[in-house]
């Protein structure tokens, strides 16, 4: 996988503060009693011989998904009254992030590796994906963090693989998009993209982007890269206030 990441040879512009470790602050923690255990839901994920089951407390899955909101209301749908949910077409994997995520806002454990993501490009994206089916803006948030700061560590684009699964699992207006757009714009020659068979909506809105910033457009290093407010990336959809 990944093979169609291209190296970059951009250009410094100087030694400023990092802000890698910058948060967002629309993601906080909730309240403490969100976490109690009185109601647990039994997820299970995947098919067959990849399947696994996890028992999560509901507060943090209905307080962060409107998926979960929706799936386990009263009456609404029979996982609500059975306290289990399949979801037959997920990724273990990526759900294990998620669980992870739920308790700790990170998709793995910072101390054990300052300063680099251990999370391939594709794992990132399909968590990306998986807090757009499920209803999830701050897990899309953290997962738009880890590709920034996965690009201004490793000095890496997003490409051909990861072009190709992105327009085929987001819509139109998602900010994976425009992250992948602006990656290129920001940093690259454009003819990175001669290079590698890039899905060909990424390229049409490569070349559009292009042109509307012709002349303005600057490439910056990677420094400059690392100072980017992820917030232009983000979206701070307040899950919990669709409660009810
Ligand atoms: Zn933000």
């Amino acid at each position: 996988m990944a093979q169609a990441l291209q190296k970059a040879s951009g250009s410094s512009l100087g030694k400023r503060k990092r802000e890698e470790d910058s948060s967002c602050p629309n993601l906080v923690f909730p309240p403490v009693p969100i976490y109690n255990n009185d109601s647990v839901i039994e997820v299970t994920v995947g098919r067959n011989r990849k399947k696994r089951t996890w028992r999560v407390a509901e507060g943090p899955l209905t307080y962060y998904s409107t998926y979960f909101q929706g799936a386990l209301r009263p009456g609404h749908f029979k996982e609500g009254e059975e306290r289990k949910i399949h979801l037959t077409h997920d990724d273990p994997d990526v759900f294990q992030l998620f669980f992870y995520w739920l308790f700790t806002h990170q998709l793995w454990d910072k101390s054990l590796s300052p300063g680099s993501v251990p999370l391939d490009w594709d794992l990132l994206c399909r968590i990306y994906v998986f807090g757009d089916a499920r209803g999830i803006p701050a897990l899309r948030n953290t997962a738009i963090d880890a590709l920034m700061d996965k690009i201004g560590v490793e000095w890496e684009v997003l490409l051909s693989t990861q072009s190709h699964y992105i327009y085929k699992n987001t819509l139109e207006g998602s900010l994976l998009r425009k992250l992948a757009v602006d990656q290129v714009i920001k940093t690259r020659n454009v003819k990175v993209l001669l290079k590698v068979p890039c899905h060909w909506e990424f390229s049409t809105e490569v070349a559009v982007e292009m042109q509307r910033v012709t002349g303005n457009r600057k490439i910056i290093g990677q420094d400059d890269w690392k100072l980017i407010n992820k917030c232009e990336y983000h979206d701070h959809t307040e899950v919990t206030s669709m409660k009810g």
